[in-house]
């Protein structure tokens, strides 16, 4: 076989925005010359792992890394992991068993165990694994180029994790979180033109389910002209929608010289910021939920009128053995005070369902909630027992599994009803959305239309809604408006209203910046744009 350049990508499974030109490999002969060090990165758990996992691989390319197109073709293989569940952690055990013969074959490979399992599971993963070279928690990502260049150095195994919550005072306990807030990298974002801006690290509720507080440590706010800044340079890169995440986003709380910034000034400010289009913000915890946030929801015209504020449960039984600090009545007080002020808005919720001791009656409280309240969307949990927690240490998992698994089946199909009881009102109504990129439904099939092909193209209200139409692929990343004419429990369907020409005028929009002399694309879908590989879109725990 005669020397060639074969252009070698990244899967097509993942890949939203068609007609990138793949990163090139030269193939001389039947051998594979990789032109750099190639990475790849497996990410699990919520949207702040996301966010870690861009910043992980935006601060390796900087170094020279490029993204590999699977593992078994990487130098160095990361997991960046979660606790929340022992589905999740169970996953980067399979998957370390898996990179085991990649590592026999190849020895220099580096295995590395990133975020919240690290922290909390630290030696333990290199008992089980002992091919893993990095551990390394969330509090000390900044430091994974230097680790990977002393692993191929010759040094051996590291494990880098912060104090545990035991280990000293609050103060030298949060040093050691350090918030990893590098320069960005437009290319590694899950899309370019949405981006997700870290307001807070750790969490200091101490729910008796949950893992947070002791694997992402001490609540602690960054500051707000940090923040404003980051939007700043993010808009100037094309972004049009940053979310702002938090464990607890609505604590939010900036004290310097006398002045205290909360999250409904920080909106305020980001609202200000000129080019860019919408403001989210997730996980809200309910009892943080003030008047003023609210206002401020309803008030400022890019702030997206969705809100995610988890209830957990119906029961207040349960509410007081999970230590979630408010009842049922306080949840539905401050969602009162929300439907009030925005009557439209799209709530959201998190159930953990068969949770210790949780009995048949308390169970019914929360499909209660669920028929009643009309929540958009919630996502809905098995209990799963985590070591370190007080409900671990103190009560019993005694909700049998085969109960867990029916009342996550009975929640999901009311939830399911009650979601598409809310999308049906849409139906006949007009929605701005901002175009994601290609539905799922073509993802998969692996379509490349070009920039002017249409494909199924998918993007989100500002109620967060998701609409799935048939448009040309250069809409993407443009706000558009939408005509309704469908709905699903999940998504709704429809046709861009008054005609693409009418919304969309052409002469402006040539996105390969070549056809249309001086145009300027928006987002110039042409560049290559290797990425973290893609993880679910869960909101951080609150
Ligand atoms: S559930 Fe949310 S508020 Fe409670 S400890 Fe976990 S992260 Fe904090």
């Amino acid at each position: 076989m005669p020397p060639s350049l074969t252009p070698l990508g990244f899967p097509r499974a993942g890949n939203r925005f068609p007609g990138r030109p793949a990163l090139v490999t030269v193939v001389a002969g039947s051998t594979l010359i990789p032109m750099t060090k190639r990475l790849w990165i497996e990410t699990v758990g919520c949207q702040m792992n996301v966010l870690d996992s861009e910043l992980v691989v935006a601060a390796l390319r900087r170094q020279g890394w490029e993204m590999a197109p699977a593992a078994d073709a990487a130098d160095a293989v990361f997991y960046n992991t979660c606790s929340v569940r022992q589905h999740a952690e169970d996953k980067i055990y399979s998957a370390l068993g898996r990179i085991r013969s990649v590592k026999a074959k190849r020895p220099d490979v580096v295995v590395g165990v990133l975020g919240c399992m690290a922290q909390k599971d630290q030696e333990l993963i290199r008992k089980r694994a002992p091919w893993v070279d990095l551990v390394v928690g969330p509090g000390q990502l900044h430091q994974v180029p230097s680790l990977v260049d002393d692993v191929l150095a010759g040094g051996g195994p590291r494990i880098e994790v912060s104090l545990d919550r035991k280990a000293g005072s609050r103060d030298a306990i949060a040093r050691s979180f350090e918030s990893y807030d590098p320069d960005r990298d437009p290319a590694m974002r899950p899309t370019p033109f949405q981006a997700f801006i870290r307001t807070q690290t750790g969490c200091d509720k101490f729910c008796a389910f949950c893992v947070v507080p002791h694997v992402r440590g001490p609540e602690q706010a960054r500051a707000p002209d940090t923040i404003l800044a980051e939007a700043r340079k993010l808009v100037a890169e094309g972004c049009r929608e940053i979310t702002l995440i938090g464990q607890t986003v609505n604590s939010y709380k900036w004290t310097d010289g006398g002045r205290t910034t909360r999250l409904a000034d920080l909106l305020a400010l980001l609202d200000g910021v000129d080019g860019l289009d919408r403001i989210k913000f997730v996980t809200n915890y309910p009892r943080d939920m003030t008047d003023d946030l609210i206002a401020a929801v309803r008030d400022l015209p890019k702030v997206c009128h969705y809100l995610h504020v988890p209830a957990q449960h119906g029961s207040d039984d349960v509410l007081t053995r999970m230590k979630r600090g408010y009842t049922i009545g306080e949840y539905m007080e401050m969602y009162g005070r929300i439907r009030a002020a925005i009557p439209h808005a799209a709530v959201t919720s998190d159930f953990i369902v068969g949770f210790c001791g949780e009995t048949d009656a308390e169970f019914q409280t929360t499909l209660d909630l669920v028929k009643t309240v009309g929540f958009k969307n919630s996502f809905i949990f098995k209990y799963s027992p985590r070591p370190g927690t007080k409900a671990f240490d103190r009560l019993p998992d005694d909700v049998p599994e085969d109960v867990k698994k029916e009342r996550n089946r009975v929640l999901l199909e009311a939830q399911e009803e009650a979601s598409l009881a809310g999308n049906r009102r849409f139906v006949g109504t007009q929605e701005q959305v901002l175009v994601e990129g290609l539905s799922t439904r073509d993802e998969k099939r692996a379509v490349d239309p070009g920039p002017d092909g249409v494909a199924q193209l998918t993007g989100r209200t500002m109620c967060d809604r998701i609409i799935v139409f048939d448009a040309p692929t250069r809409l993407i990343g443009r706000l558009v408006d939408i005509d309704i004419l469908a709905a699903g429990a999940w998504s709704l369907s429809g046709v861009v209203a008054d005609g693409l020409a009418d919304a969309v005028p052409l002469d402006t929009l040539d996105y390969s910046g070549a056809a249309s002399g001086d145009a300027a694309p928006l987002y110039d879908i042409s560049l290559p744009q290797p990425k973290p590989q893609a993880a679910t879109s869960e909101p951080p725990r609150g």
